[in-house]
């Protein structure tokens, strides 16, 4: 393993340094990997995970099981780990722009890598963060971008051209959902899949084959565990074997048996009052339409009245309907 270090000249005064880490395979035809945890800086989960993998990856190396080159960087937001306000990070959008750490990628094509770094100096920090890992990842061929979620189950995001072969992926990891995009956005993963399918190699119909871009969510916030980390590292780990990164047989291979949705399949619920919020079921629960989700009292210990359900609906952005005047509405 080898550390070197992403050098960004601040805005104001000085500079981030973020170091990364660089092992080398023996096999110069296996896939090239990169990961990277916490772009959004207080999402935690992944680096607890790569602090478990790193060691074994080491070993591997060591071992001459590695056959793939693998780049980590295992906390790649600097700017965003510094911005704590009045007691709380403030990891997802840079403070001075208001910039989400996770949007506004240069959308390029493979062939124009190198210009990600021309007069990169002129950028704004958080543009050369941006440009710097972009760079790093448009040399791998499997890109795991580790994040979480407020609270959530274990799921991947990614585009629809990796689906079904990321099987191996849901299996290696036990993912309990999978989320398929259809890469119109500007988010760190997809960018790297715009790059592959913009360019020479996008005008291949098999550009996807042994490659893969993607966005985990490494369930919720406060899931920042010695054993769900070291389950996690498990999984990379078998991702990796079954992808012919490592040798050996994969340490882990679970029956994947969860939804696999189109974003169309994401339902937002608009609150139909403010209030505060009683929810009477919780994530990973199976709901049918009609199901009463919360209760939001509006007005607290006034006269609580229970509005019916909410209605049954097929639209998938379809809010509630608001109850008749009450104290209490349902959602
Ligand atoms: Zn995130």
């Amino acid at each position: 393993m080898q550390t070197s270090e992403i050098v960004i000249a601040d805005d104001v005064a000085g500079e981030w340094r973020i170091p990364v880490l660089s092992f080398t395979g023996s096999d110069p035809n296996a896939s090239k990997v990169y990961i990277q945890a916490a772009l959004h800086a207080g999402e935690l989960p992944g680096v607890a995970a790569l602090h478990a993998f790193i060691p074994a990856l080491r070993a591997a190396e060591g071992e001459g099981r590695l056959l793939g080159d693998v780049v980590i960087v295992p906390k790649c937001n600097p700017i965003g780990a510094s911005q704590w306000l009045h007691g709380e990070l403030q990891g997802r959008f840079e403070i001075a722009s208001r910039a989400n750490f996770n949007r506004d990628y240069p959308l390029i094509a493979l062939e124009d890598r190198e210009t990600l770094l021309d007069r990169i100096e002129a950028s704004s920090a958080a543009d050369q963060l941006k440009r710097r890992l972009l760079h790093l990842a448009l040399g791998a061929d499997l890109v795991l971008d580790l994040h979480c979620d407020d609270e959530s189950q274990l799921y991947a995001y990614l585009e629809a051209s990796f689906w079904p072969e990321a099987m191996d992926l849901a299996e290696s990891f036990g993912l309990e959902a999978v989320l398929l995009s259809d890469g119109g956005s500007t988010a760190f993963e997809e960018a790297v899949t715009h790059a592959w399918k913009a360019g020479a190699l996008g005008a291949r119909g098999a550009w996807h084959d042994g490659r893969i871009s993607l966005t985990m969510e490494f369930r919720g916030l406060r899931d920042v565990r010695p054993d769900l980390a070291a389950s996690d590292a498990e999984g990379l780990m078998a991702f990796l074997q079954r992808r012919g990164v490592v040798s050996g047989e994969p340490v882990r291979r679970e029956t994947f048996t969860g939804p696999v949705a189109g974003l169309d399949y994401v339902q937002m619920i608009d609150a139909p009052k403010a209030g505060t919020v009683l929810f009477e079921r919780t994530f990973g629960d199976e709901v049918k339409a009609g199901d009463r989700l919360a209760t939001i009292i509006s007005t607290p210990a006034s006269r609580r009245t229970t509005s019916p359900s909410t209605p049954p609906s097929t639209e998938p952005s379809s809010p509630a309907s608001p109850p008749a005047s009450s104290a209490a509405a349902t959602i």
